[in-house]
């Protein structure tokens, strides 16, 4: 039986970082289809419209193949029924990432046990590299070129 493998990966992605986008690239080549779904998430107060955080991402990964970047609004495991997903994927940076995505992929089991949650870890140079960070260095006028694509880059220049 050939099952298709569906994969959700939701963020925020506040802006997207090469940390998001080293995951995006490892994960399409083990899933048939992978979604980006970029939350819309008012409560983070993100620095960047939803729209543009998808933008961003879209034109960051217009040379892969079985990739597709969605805003999204709703409980997670509704917007995966909704695509026909078989699994949650998550980046795991640090240790004190483990423990907030261990209750939340509990939680997502708990709301339908035929969804996988499957982590992934990134290459070790994006392993301390978080939004947060890269919204705090640009606003200070810190070189953020090592961390955020260029028209991730752009953006940050024309709000810092
Ligand atoms: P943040 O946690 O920085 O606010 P997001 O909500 O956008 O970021 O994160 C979306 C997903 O990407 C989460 O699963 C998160 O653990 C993962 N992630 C974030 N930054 C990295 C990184 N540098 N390397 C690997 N995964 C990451």
């Amino acid at each position: 039986m050939n099952i298709q493998r569906t994969a959700i990966y939701p963020g925020t992605f506040d802006p997207v970082t090469f940390g998001h986008l080293d995951i995006m690239r490892r994960a399409v080549s083990l899933c048939d289809r992978l979604i980006v779904a970029v939350a819309l998430n008012p409560k983070k107060n993100p620095l960047f419209g939803v729209q543009e955080r998808v933008g961003f991402i879209k034109e960051s990964v217009h040379d892969l193949q079985g990739i597709e970047v969605l805003p999204f609004d709703t409980l997670l495991t509704g917007f995966a029924e909704l695509h026909n997903a078989n699994i949650i994927l998550k980046g795991l940076r640090a240790v004190s990432d483990f423990e907030y995505e261990l209750q939340m992929g509990l939680m997502n089991r708990n709301l339908n046990d035929s969804l996988e949650t499957v982590f992934m870890i990134p290459s070790q140079e994006y392993s301390f590299l978080s939004s947060s960070f890269v919204k705090e260095i640009a606003k200070h006028g810190g070189d953020v070129s090592k961390m955020v694509p260029p028209c991730v880059q752009e953006g940050l220049s024309k709000i810092s």
